[in-house]
């Protein structure tokens, strides 16, 4: 029975859910181990697991991403994933020579129980007495997708190479004035990484960026055959981290060690803070008063400008986006980040549909701002609720499609995954630039609305 919790405090009760808007797990490991350099992502699971994973990555970044897998089986699955993690490892560190495979679960296997450190230990052993040597760095990322979506896969495996690779001492030979602080970014567009990084270098901040998928999620063609792409966080700036000044996290939450910047502050006493996605202006303001401050840098001439494009460009659409009813949909970070800023441009957040329950006190935040929140929600719930509210768009995935197409309104392709259009990598969200896309294309949606639908004066 699924159980549905609005914020106006009713309840809904369904027999099952219908077309989950919750993407899985590994799914988020995997595109974040993408942005370390030399890392080769391994799926512990069935082959169907790492397939699903796959076709939702390539169809959004369209890049080819090489993923192993173990392969579990009807025999694995019943007596245990040991006999096929020896292989598996063998198998992608003879083809690939990575610097780093990264392993992360699948539901089978969480299921069944596999003690996956224990595994590799044992695998180790076997590819010693097999002479394969020096084995790479192996680490791994507990992400059962029935308690956790993309998004906390994601940060799961952010996590994982920094409990299991940063050094206090670093032998790396940075120093940590050359790197004083480490900037924990989110799952977001490789156009949106190279903001963070254009910003922090406008603003004289010397950061190390984790992950990096600008290039290696967004990269073009090179020269000569690449087993792995190039680009990402390299090791040894990782390793780095146990002794940089600071850090700043952009989303994820705060609970000690379950998040990147948190784990760091654990393990090596390096003080730092998270911040909620820097989606808007009021969001972004934060976010680059907390990079000046801990970075030890100033305002950018550039970053300036743009906050200043982005206000003229609020007054000059605001009579288009007041008061225009808009239905989001995303994950448990970008989604309600998106409600704030339509709150901020002075549209109406009618509806949220999160793939993930949100606390009590976000869920009541999100409500004093207009908006009926679906958490945990499934496309027929979103579809239910967005005509209900009478929305005029949706803001949200391409699997809104075809809630938009059944109720003849238009969509705003944010977030993960856009997989029917191309050039998804170059969507802005975060930053004073993604807030001046952002607007843009929602007045922009507006009046091209006003003139499909107009029947006498036109604007034009
Ligand atoms: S079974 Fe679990 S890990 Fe595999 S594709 Fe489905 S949700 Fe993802």
């Amino acid at each position: 029975m699924i159980r549905e919790r609005k914020s106006n405090g009713k309840r809904h009760e369904r027999p099952a859910s219908t077309n989950t808007c919750r993407m899985c797990a590994p799914l988020g490991a995997v595109l974040a181990w993408r942005g370390i350099d030399g890392t080769l992502p391994l799926v512990h699971g069935g082959q169907g697991c790492s397939t699903y994973l796959r076709r939702f990555a390539i169809g959004h970044f369209r890049e080819p991403l090489d993923v192993a897998c173990s392969n579990v089986s009807e025999r694995a699955a019943i007596f245990g994933g040991g006999e096929v993690i020896a292989p598996a490892l063998f198998n992608a560190i003879s083809q690939y020579q990575p610097q780093l495979v990264a392993i992360c679960t699948t539901c089978v296997v969480e299921t069944i129980g596999d003690d996956v450190p224990m595994l590799i230990r044992q695998a180790r052993e076997r590819l010693s007495e097999q002479g394969i040597e020096p084995l790479p760095e192996i680490i791994c990322c507990s992400t059962p997708s029935y308690g956790m979506t993309h998004v906390r896969g994601w940060w799961g495996a952010v996590t994982s190479i920094v409990e299991a690779l940063t050094e206090s001492n670093s032998t790396s030979g940075l120093p940590a004035e050359d790197a004083p602080l480490a900037l924990f970014a989110p799952l977001a567009s490789p156009a949106d990484w190279r903001g963070l990084l254009a910003t922090a270098a406008d603003c004289d901040v010397s950061i190390t960026l984790v992950p990096d998928g600008t290039e290696s999620l967004d990269g073009g063609p090179g020269s000569g055959i690449a087993t792995l792409p190039r680009g990402g966080t390299p090791l040894q700036s990782i390793r780095a981290l146990g002794s940089h000044a600071s850090w700043l996290q952009l989303g994820g939450g705060d609970r000690a060690k379950a998040y990147p910047g948190p784990a760091l502050r654990e393990h090596h006493q390096v003080a730092g803070s998270v911040l909620p996605l820097p989606v808007g202006v009021a969001a972004t303001d934060a976010w680059v008063d907390a990079l000046i401050r801990q970075g030890g840098g100033h305002l950018g001439a550039i970053t300036r400008a743009t906050r200043g494009r982005v206000l003229d460009l609020l007054a000059d659409c605001h009579k288009t986006v007041k008061g225009a009813r808009l239905a989001i949909q995303g994950d448990g970070e970008l989604g309600p980040a998106l409600v704030r800023f339509a709150h901020e441009i002075g549209a109406v957040p009618a509806v949220l549909a999160c793939d993930e329950r949100l606390s009590h006190g976000e869920r009541d935040a999100l409500a004093e701002l207009g908006c009926t929140v679906v958490d945990d929600a499934d496309y027929q719930a979103f579809r239910e609720a967005v005509a209900s509210a009478e929305c005029q768009m949706v803001v949200g995935s391409s699997r809104s499609y075809p809630t938009c197409r059944a109720l003849s309104i238009p969509l705003i392709r944010v977030g993960f995954p856009v997989a029917d259009r191309v050039g998804s990598a170059s969507i802005r969200h975060l930053g004073y630039d993604g807030a001046y896309d952002l607007v843009m294309r929602i007045a922009n949606t507006l009046i091209e609305e006003q003139q499909r639908l107009s029947v006498g004066y036109m604007v034009y």
